[in-house]
């Protein structure tokens, strides 16, 4: 068995619930890795996973992605605490020609040769046995950590840089409101990265959408489910809604009133879905519908609480959150989503509240109510084929 070591992210300030963050970590660590049957050993301070060598790469690749985690290491352990031991383990773990630096760390205080000292005649061992060394107290390429404790010693390397964040469900759950676009997964990503559990609610408008475009909606929402979200993902029929808008209302509020249509079904399958929140990739000024007038008026339907991640992200840093979390290339794929079909030639830039109260008077609101009555999950299970289709 090969041994990986997690240190937690930001756990350390949450004092009163740091059991239950430590306990939900271990929960999504074991489903990260469920093929390869973990062994995870948790105290105060950091994790032990282990799991069989030849799956371990892949192990410390899925670590890197669990919320809650600020770095992922493979160490070695020795039961045998000598010096002797300490230095031929140090010897197997350095490679010739790199600058280095050794820390150790006792927490054995009956260990009878302190830190320091164990450091230096590590170092000087190394310096002696190995080629090309050099010792950079500052900025080492590798940094050797030694940590005796009662039940052995532990050596380990520079570790890989963990997702940070909270334990994804540490935080409750929240409705991401989910459209095949570049913004809404990043926005996703952001809100689970601060241990919030998402269900996604996307807003399907058949046959002016295409299946196809469900398809990269299931996909993006199947990129999040990597990052430890198993989530659901539920479509919203809103052609109806859509069409009574464009036939019947002002052409220049169709995307306001839009909007204000999909917030309204959003909060209530949020209450119903038992979420806190409503999430989405609103960004300021991005789009005419997203001026700070238009974001009030749309806003205005709903006291619930509306999570933005996004607001004052530049849309070049969106993009590249979206290149290293892998859903880039497949929201950048051609199918439209339902609002970008209907976009009116002069959208409303300051849309003005009372003109919106009076447009909507001519619309029926029954068709809310049919909308919700008539959402449905699709299993991201399935995307495979297109069978869920
Ligand atoms: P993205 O913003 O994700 O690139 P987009 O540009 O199509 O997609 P916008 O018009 O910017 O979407 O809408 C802002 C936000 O509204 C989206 O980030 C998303 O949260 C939500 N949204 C838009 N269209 C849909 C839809 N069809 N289903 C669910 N949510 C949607
Ligand atoms: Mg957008």
């Amino acid at each position: 068995m090969k041994l990986i070591m997690i240190k937690y992210a930001e756990l350390t300030t949450k004092k009163d619930n740091r059991n239950y963050f430590i306990n939900t970590l271990v929960k999504n660590i074991e489903s990260a890795l469920f093929e390869f049957d973990p062994i995870i050993e948790k105290d105060y301070f950091r994790m032990f996973v282990k799991v069989d060598e030849s799956v371990l790469d892949e192990c410390v690749l899925r670590l890197t992605k669990v919320f809650g985690i600020h770095e992922v290491t493979i160490a070695s352990f020795i039961e045998d605490k000598s010096i002797d031991s300490i230095c031929s383990k140090a010897k197997n773990l350095i490679c010739s020609g790199v600058s280095f630096k050794v820390e150790t760390n006792r927490s054995d205080k009956t260990y009878q040769i302190n830190s320091m000292d164990v450091s230096r005649t590590v170092g000087g061992y190394l310096l002696k046995n190995v080629s090309n060394l050099k010792v950079d107290v500052h900025s080492p390429e590798v940094h050797l950590n030694i940590e005796i404790r009662k039940e052995g010693v532990y050596l380990y390397k520079n570790g890989l840089k963990g997702s940070g964040g909270y334990p994804t469900g540490t935080l409750g759950k929240a409705v991401l409101m989910l459209s095949g676009g570049i913004d809404s997964v990043v926005a996703g990503y952001l809100t689970m990265k601060r241990g919030v559990k998402l269900d996604f609610l996307y807003f399907e408008s058949l046959p002016h959408t295409s299946l196809e475009a469900r398809k990269k909606v299931v996909e993006l929402a199947s990129v999040l489910k990597k990052y430890g979200n198993d989530g659901k993902l539920y479509v919203v029929p809103f052609t109806k809604i859509q069409e009574s808008i464009y036939r019947d209302l002002d052409n220049q509020y169709m995307i306001t009133i839009m909007r204000r249509m999909m917030y309204r079904i959003a909060e209530k399958f949020a209450k119903k879905n038992k979420s806190l929140a409503i999430v989405n990739g609103e960004s300021i000024g991005q789009v005419a519908s997203q001026t700070l007038t238009s974001i009030r008026v749309v806003n205005d339907v709903t006291n619930y609480p509306i999570i933005r991640p996004l607001a004052s992200f530049d849309k070049l840093e969106i993009m590249d959150i979206a290149r290293k979390i892998g859903s880039y290339d497949i929201s950048i794929l051609p199918y439209e989503d339902c609002c970008t079909i209907f976009v009116p030639t002069h959208p409303v830039i300051n849309p003005n509240i009372e003109h919106v109260y009076s447009e909507e008077k001519k619309f029926d609101f029954s068709l809310i109510d049919e909308a919700i009555d008539n959402i449905f999950s699709v299993d991201l299970e399935k995307d495979e084929k297109d069978d869920y289709l």
